[in-house]
């Protein structure tokens, strides 16, 4: 239920957003000044990033305002003005504040997004995904998806992520579900194969979804373990999503054979002019019993993503785009974002899991609530060790310090959830133990550079 106050404040929000769209149509630099003026008034920022933010929208060539002038000039007004309003308002003051008094009435983590699969069914089938062999077996209903939100926004979650299996396999469910809950935001990792006019003109009209496609590098290597054609439809599908002035863009798994490319001047550039203003970056992790170790990055290529993804978000990058490398920025959310401390995940069959990645749990969502799920023994081990480490550049409790996932995984008597076959957690963590042991002095090497240094402050100041 909406409070009053939240209707008034939501409203207040809708009329400056809507003042701030028309104006930067008519002048940018004004315009952007209002949002972010509207963002001080609100206390998002703190005096010296107000000061970093205003110089930057004063620079016309700077790449940060290139990226908010396109965002603001070529998404669909609609489509703006609802992430700004769920995205901005909604999930990130509202929803922010009810989690901080939550947090402290239940003693728990509480998840700041929700990451789920509307099913493990997928229309691809990738070399070595699980979905593919998993078939079309497992599905949340319409009603389970319903309910989750619904207890969600109790607990003050406004923010969902949606990966699968392939979620667009699902998609009036998708959409009825965005209509049902249009004060929330919903972003969705997809293979992209699915998207079509029909799909496109919806999501404009509800405004409230945005998307991660996923890319593997150009059209051979990307084709290779995805499927003849599947570039192609992809680009495509890029294509009319930019047509219809909606919000994406590219999620990317990095393995040992793919990593130089996918952070390449030319596969940046391609991705920016099909209309991605985003990327997500994911470190190939080795779950699952057949998963293959070798694709993890040895400590030089490792330190070489982390060293090219922050010379490509500093000045020098250029490319206007924003990039996340969900293993390597630690530092900036404090370590490990699971079990509940800012995300966790809901696999097809119901089990919630701290992480998309770590598949164990004691509680379902057909028989926990989810405050119940909240406090499972193996949330409230995380949420007594996080960070699991004070270097960030070792966050994870499997990839970088399996010994803690071994010991949480015994201590909580938690269950093997993976769909396809149980794996143990000596297996899982077995296959990290070399890994973890050879990254441990270069990330200790890199952790001097970049743990305490200025340019990774004056980074936050800008992007925070
Ligand atoms: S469990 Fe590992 S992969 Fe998952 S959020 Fe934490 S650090 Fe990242």
């Amino acid at each position: 239920m909406q409070t009053i106050k939240n209707l008034f404040e939501r409203q207040t929000a809708k009329f400056i957003i809507d003042r701030a769209i028309s104006k930067v149509k008519a002048n940018p630099e004004d315009g952007m000044m209002d949002l972010l003026s509207y963002a001080e008034k609100l206390h998002v920022f703190q005096d010296a990033t107000f000061e970093s933010a205003k110089k930057i929208i004063q620079d016309p060539q700077n790449k940060w305002t290139r990226l908010a002038k396109s965002l603001i000039c070529d998404t669909h007004p609609n489509v703006l003005r609802m992430n700004l309003l769920n995205a901005g308002y909604q999930a990130g003051l509202y929803g922010s504040k009810i989690q901080r008094e939550i947090r402290k009435k239940l003693n728990t983590n509480v998840p700041w997004t929700i990451l789920f699969d509307p099913t493990s069914a997928c229309n691809l089938k990738c070399v070595g995904c699980w979905a593919a062999e998993y078939g079309h077996q497992l599905n949340l209903s319409y009603a389970e998806m319903d309910n989750l939100i619904t207890q969600g926004k109790e607990i003050g979650t406004y923010f969902y992520l949606l990966t699968g299996g392939e979620p667009l396999t699902r998609k009036r469910d998708i959409l009825k579900l965005a209509e049902k809950h249009h004060q929330c935001a919903f972003h969705i990792f997809t293979n992209g194969t699915l998207i079509d006019e029909e799909f496109c003109k919806e999501v404009q009209r509800l405004g409230n979804l945005t998307f991660a496609l996923s890319l593997e590098g150009f059209e051979d290597e990307n084709d290779l373990r995805r499927g003849q054609g599947v570039f192609q439809r992809v680009s495509h599908s890029m294509e009319l999503m930019k047509e219809y002035g909606l919000i994406f863009g590219a999620a990317i798994c990095y393995t040992s054979a793919n990593y130089k490319t996918v952070t390449s001047d030319e596969f940046l550039e391609y991705i920016i002019e099909k209309g991605a203003r985003l990327a997500w970056y994911f470190h190939y992790m080795p779950v699952g019993v057949d998963a293959e170790p070798k694709l993890m990055l040895n400590p030089a290529q490792r330190e070489t993503m982390i060293r090219r993804i922050r010379y490509l978000r500093s000045e020098k990058g250029n490319h206007p785009i924003s990039l996340i490398d969900f293993q390597n920025d630690g530092q900036f959310i404090n370590g490990c974002i699971a079990g509940g401390k800012d995300y966790l995940h809901i696999n097809a069959n119901g089990d919630v899991e701290p992480c998309v990645f770590i598949h164990y749990s004691t509680a379902n969502i057909r028989t926990h609530t989810l405050k119940e799920a909240l406090a499972q023994p193996l949330f409230m081990a995380y949420r007594a060790r996080q960070p699991f480490n004070s270097n960030h550049f070792r966050p994870c409790p499997m990839l970088e310090n399996p010994e803690i996932l071994r010991k949480m995984v015994k201590e909580s008597g938690a269950k093997s959830t993976d769909l396809i076959q149980e794996e143990s957690v000596e297996h899982l963590c077995s296959k990290c133990d070399l890994y973890a042991a050879q990254w441990k002095n270069k990330s200790e090497e890199l952790w001097e550079i970049y743990g305490n240094h200025t340019e990774t402050e004056d980074f936050m100041k800008k992007i925070s």
